[in-house]
Parts: structure tokens; sequence; C-alpha cells
């Protein structure tokens, strides 16, 4: 399709039937003068009053417990740079489908007009009792490190902020999965993560939490490596700098196991992919051009594993895969929070459903004859049913064991089938 068709039909999708994504559908009978009376006053005073006396009865009354607020402040939107809270309003509403239609999820899009973070900390906070969940969205960093930080510090509902963690979960699942088809384990490689922001910061956090070596870890940013003798390092920066005397990307790659690009377009070339270890991992997840094309570096080392942040090829880091079925599970259990240890088995989960065997209708609705785990599928596709009733329980059952859950599940036949209902 050309670029001027795709636009054309992007902005008619968005403008027709009605604009924009969603809309809000009542869930209780309003056809009668008695439905009314119930719906609102007088019959609406009684939850009302159950809640002011039990502030946990708003679980029972209302749709507290379903609702995700996705908010942002739109300064760092997709690929897009600051383009402001409107401008973000179409990627929030997205989001709200997206949790809609994979987890069904009610996820409403808040757009905040500030840039100052006391001020967006304390927005979030004054709307938090309307929301089980608050998807924090595309805000730049280092901003959203302290957004987050605190509002998960000062709320007791689930928080997380997708560019972040999101691809950190996703991608670990792949790397995983990559560790085993290469025949490597996460404690010995050598990594090279390109990019030291949001999202090669967490998934880097990430890796570590599951065996990978400070010491056998190599960032860069804009500026080349990121050396411990550097000054003026942010404390993210900091934390993984290195005591290496390499200064380019080019020096890093040599003998590396695992390349991670979380930064910017085609600054990966065939001679540094030739310079790493047997059965390179290549996660290239720059968006929309990878760290090196996907067909040149297929073309230039045979045993490569590669993933990218793109649908038209194999393995695409894709957070759908996550942030759904996340809160599906921290809902469902009222967890206070989205710990470590819920990151944790949603990955594990991800990574082990890759291994299954894959239904015929995932096959088809990707044109594929035969998907099976190998160096082409790493990692779950979006539309495969089991996500649903596979990630939340895992994600559920974390929360409970790591004692965040307020309202335990111990039928899980029972919930695993409500889930794919
Ligand atoms: P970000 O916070 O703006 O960080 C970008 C980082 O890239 C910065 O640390 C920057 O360095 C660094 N950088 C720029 N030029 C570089 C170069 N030549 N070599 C090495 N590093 C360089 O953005 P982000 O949210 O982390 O996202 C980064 C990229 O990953 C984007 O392309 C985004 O689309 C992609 N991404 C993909 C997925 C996915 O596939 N699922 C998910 C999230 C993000 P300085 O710190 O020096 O400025
Ligand atoms: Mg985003």
């Amino acid at each position: 399709m050309s670029k001027q068709k795709q636009r054309r039909e992007a902005l008619i999708y968005h403008a027709k039937p009605q604009p924009g994504k969603i809309k809000i559908v009542p869930t209780k009978p309003y056809a009668t003068q008695r439905d009314l009376a119930l719906a609102y006053s007088p019959g609406v005073a009684e939850p009302c009053l159950e809640i002011a006396k039990d502030k946990a009865n708003v679980y029972k009354y209302t749709s507290k417990g379903n609702l995700v607020a996705v908010i942002s402040n739109g300064t760092a939107v997709l690929g897009l740079g600051n383009i402001g809270p409107e401008a973000s309003k179409p990627v929030m509403e997205g989001k709200g489908l997206l949790f809609k239609i994979f987890a069904d999820i009610d996820g409403i899009d808040i757009e905040v007009d500030t840039e100052n973070v006391d001020d967006f900390v304390q927005t979030v906070k004054n709307i938090a009792p309307t929301f089980g969940g608050i998807n924090l969205e595309d805000i730049k960093a280092p901003e959203a490190f302290e957004i987050e930080r605190r509002l998960k510090e000062e709320l007791d509902i689930p928080v997380m902020h997708d560019d972040q963690h999101g691809t950190a979960i996703i991608s670990a699942a792949a790397l995983l999965n990559a560790l085993e088809l290469a025949g490597k384990k996460m404690e010995d490689v050598q990594i090279v993560i390109s990019g030291a922001g949001a999202a090669a910061v967490s998934c880097t956090k990430l890796y570590k939490a599951f065996g990978a070596k400070a010491e056998n870890i190599v960032m860069l940013d804009s500026k080349g490596v990121i050396r411990k003798d550097a000054e003026n390092l942010s404390p993210a920066k900091m934390e993984f700098a290195t005591d290496k005397d390499i200064n380019t990307l080019e020096e890093a790659m040599v003998a590396s196991d695992v390349f991670i690009g979380l930064s910017i377009a085609n600054i990966v070339s065939p001679e540094m992919l030739l310079s790493m270890a047997e059965n390179p991992i290549v996660f290239a997840m720059a968006n929309p051009n990878p760290e090196i094309d996907y067909n040149l570096a297929c073309e230039t080392r045979k045993d490569i594993i590669m993933a990218t942040g793109r649908s038209d090829h194999p393995n695409q880091v894709n957070n759908v895969l996550g942030f759904p079925f996340i809160f599906r599970g921290a809902l469902d259990v009222r967890a206070t929070g989205i710990n470590e240890e819920m990151k944790m088995a949603a990955v594990k989960a991800l990574a082990e459903l890759a291994k299954q065997p894959v239904p015929e209708q995932v096959n088809i609705a990707y044109g594929e004859t035969r998907l099976t785990f190998n160096r082409e599928y790493i990692i779950p596709k979006p539309f495969d049913p089991r996500l649903i009733s596979e990630i939340p329980p895992a994600v559920a059952k974390a929360a409970m064991d790591s004692g965040i859950a307020q309202q335990p599940i111990d039928d899980w036949e029972k919930y695993k089938e409500e889930l794919m209902q």
C-alpha cells in the first residue's frame, strides 16, 4: 500500500462512522421508570452508603475493578516526540481498544496538560479513586521514571508505565527462548544494549533479574559506550556504566552474544554482526526502522536469532502480548501493585507458551502453515487465544505468592474458564 493511501485509510478509520475508537455502553437495564429509579436517584444512594461505610465496596457496586486509565501527557508519543496531550489521544484511545479486545478491560484514555512532574503525579493521584489500575503511557524519560516510582509508592492500585515494562517483559521472554535455542545461559552471555532511554533501562534491569551479569553488559547512548569514568551520568545510566576500555558500538559488538537495540535506525553494520559470537541474538527494536534491516541481518548471519518491533517480520516484540493480560491478572486478584514477581511470572508464562504446540487457528490468522518453536518463532503471536487463559493466572498467582493480592483466587480451573468466555 502506498504511504498516501495508508494515510487516507487511517484518517477515515478514525473519523467514520463516528470520531474516535471507543464509547461507553450501560451494563444495566434502563428501559423502565423502575430501572431508572435504581440506576440513579433514589436507588443509587444505597450503594453510595455501602461504599461510604467501607471503601472496599466500591469494587462490588461500581465499574472501578475493571476500569484502567491510560494516562499520558503526550511528551513521547510513539516515535513522534512531544506532540502534546490532544495529539496523543488517538494513541491512548487505541490502547483502550486493545485492553478491551484482548482482555475485556475497560481502558479509558486521560490526557493531562502538564509537563511538570509534581502536577502530573498530583493529577493522577487525585483521579485514582475512579480506577482499578493506571497504565502510564508515552511520557518522556527521565520524568517517566520519577512519575512511575512516586505513583507506585503512593497508590494502592496497579500502576505500570508500559513503554518501560511492556517492552522489558516481552523482550525478556523472547530472550529466554532465544538463549535456549542458541544453547547459551543468561549468566554467561555478553550483552550490548544500544540505547539508554526508558525502554533500554527497564529491559536491562529485567534481564539482570533473570541472571544477566552487570559485568557482561555494555550500554550505549547517543554519545557512545557509557563508561564508569564519564562525567555527569544520570543515576539510570550510572547503573549500567562499564569498566571496559571501549568507546564505540563497533568495539562493543566484538564477540558479543546478544545485541539489544532500543535506540535509532541503521546503526548496526553487517561487519558488526560478523564480529559477534556464534548464534548471535539480535533484537533490533527501534521503531519504525530497526538498528539493522531484518533481511540484511539474516543474509549476513545464517545463524542469527532476530527480533524487531515490526509486524512484517517474524518475532515481533509487541507490547500487546503483555499489558492487557498483566492488568487482567492484577485486577482479578485486586493486587495493590504490579511488582517484579508479577512481571517475571508474565515473562516465564509467555516464554513457555511459545514452546507449546500452536493451535491451528493461530496458523490461519497469520497465514502460516506450521508455527513451531524455532528461530523464527520465539514469542507467541498476539491473536493466540491461549494468551488470555495462560498469562493472567500466572500474574495473579505471583501477586498472591508475593503477598499483594487482596482477593485471592482459589479455583484456578474456574478462573481460566471465566477468562476464556
Ligand atoms: P528514549 O527514552 O527517547 O531513548 C532513546 C535512547 O536512544 C536514548 O538513550 C538515546 O541516547 C539513545 N540513542 C540515540 N541515538 C543513539 C545512537 N546513535 N546509539 C545509541 N543510542 C542512541 O526512547 P525509548 O522509549 O527508550 O525508545 C527507544 C527506541 O526503541 C524507539 O525507537 C522506540 O520506538 C523503540 N521501542 C520499541 C519497542 C518495541 O519494539 N516493542 C518498545 C519500546 C521502544 P541519549 O540518552 O544520549 O539521548
Ligand atoms: Mg507507548
